[in-house]
């Protein structure tokens, strides 16, 4: 028997008389799951939610679009004693496209994502990403804020997310704070979140700069795949070409999303046509760290993190 089973069952459950609680026992897969044994809150308002994140941190566990944390909790990886459903909170799912900010909730689906048009205008690597997302139904439930908390080093949203500078805002019944998407993940499904704290919003400065940007997955096979590797090149240039910003964020080649700042460095203030793809794309093969697993070996990873780079910058000077 799994820790979990064992431990779901025989763990005293939150109380308190505002608990939506449904309690069922069901069988499935010819073994006890205890789904219904769990309590559920499912609050209407984020302060209401706030307040039972900071009763309960950890022993009531977040559920957005489950599609990440389900599979964990039916897996046994996750001990649940209650649930905090956010799909009530109309505050999360909330998009605002502003002349200095783009403001996403962290309830925001891929679905949505992928296909509300000032998206794919505004932020076409975010777009692209959620569109090879998992499947139509990952991509129907599954939010742009699980993917983050997650802080899986091969979450498809999370390179656009540097590329695009983005911030985290996290709340709490004592306020609010900020932090830069580089600076959010610290480790394989590591993140510098607490416990009484929830992800509400992701902020995107609005580029003032003509840019060109590429994004590119890299799977075992072509659709519903965890990817191997992933890429989203940004590039802002003034009137003449000149490259006056360069972005280049990597996932799943090191234990967090990285941005490779060499690749950047070599990229920044040289004219597009004058750019060495192929400089480029040894740097950022430099660059990485990434491990042998599953998905890929440490020498694969490095070669095509080196071929997407060439390819995606030969791509930009083609026009
Ligand atoms: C078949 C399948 C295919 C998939 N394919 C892909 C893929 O191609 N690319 C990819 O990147 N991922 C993929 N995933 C993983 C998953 O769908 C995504 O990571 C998705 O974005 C998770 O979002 P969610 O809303 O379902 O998160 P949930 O499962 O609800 O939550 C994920 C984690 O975040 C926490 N959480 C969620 N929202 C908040 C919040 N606002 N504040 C605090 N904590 C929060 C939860 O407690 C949990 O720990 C796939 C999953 C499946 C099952």
């Amino acid at each position: 028997m799994k820790n979990s089973q064992r431990n779901v069952s025989s763990r005293p459950k939150a109380s308190g008389s505002d608990f939506e609680a449904e309690k069922e026992n069901t069988q499935e897969l010819g073994r006890e799951v205890p789904v219904g044994s769990a309590d559920y809150l499912a609050p209407e308002t984020l302060n209401k939610a706030l307040e039972y994140r900071s009763r309960y941190g950890y022993k009531a566990v977040v559920i957005a679009g489950g599609t990440d944390v389900m599979v964990d909790y039916f897996e046994g990886l996750t001990e649940v004693s209650s649930w905090l459903d956010l799909t009530k909170i109309a505050a999360l799912k909330e998009m605002k496209f502003g002349p200095e900010e783009i403001r996403l909730g962290s309830m925001v689906t891929h679905l949505k994502l992928a296909t509300d048009p000032r998206v794919g205008e505004n932020l076409p690597l975010l777009a692209e990403a959620a569109s090879e997302m998992g499947s139509w139904q990952i991509q129907s439930r599954g939010t742009l804020g699980g993917n983050i908390v997650t802080s899986s080093p091969a979450g498809d949203t999370l390179a656009p997310l540097l590329a695009y500078q983005a911030r985290f805002v996290l709340g709490s019944v004592s306020g609010q704070r900020e932090v830069a998407a580089e600076d959010f993940f610290t480790g394989p499904k590591e993140n510098v979140m607490n416990q009484d704290e929830l992800l509400l919003e992701v902020m995107i400065p609005v580029s003032r700069e003509r840019t060109l940007s590429r994004w590119k997955k890299v799977g075992k096979r072509k659709a519903v795949i965890i990817s191997s590797l992933t890429m989203a090149l940004l590039l802002e240039l003034d009137e003449k070409d000149v490259i006056t910003g360069a972005r280049a964020a990597y996932g799943a080649v090191a234990p967090t999303p990285l941005r490779a700042e060499e690749v950047e460095n070599y990229l920044a203030g040289k004219s597009l046509s004058e750019v060495s793809a192929e400089r480029a794309g040894e740097l950022a093969a430099r660059e990485i760290s990434p491990i042998t697993d599953i998905r890929g070996t440490v020498a694969y990873r490095r070669q095509v993190t080196r071929d997407i780079t060439v390819e995606a910058l030969l791509d930009m000077q083609q026009g």
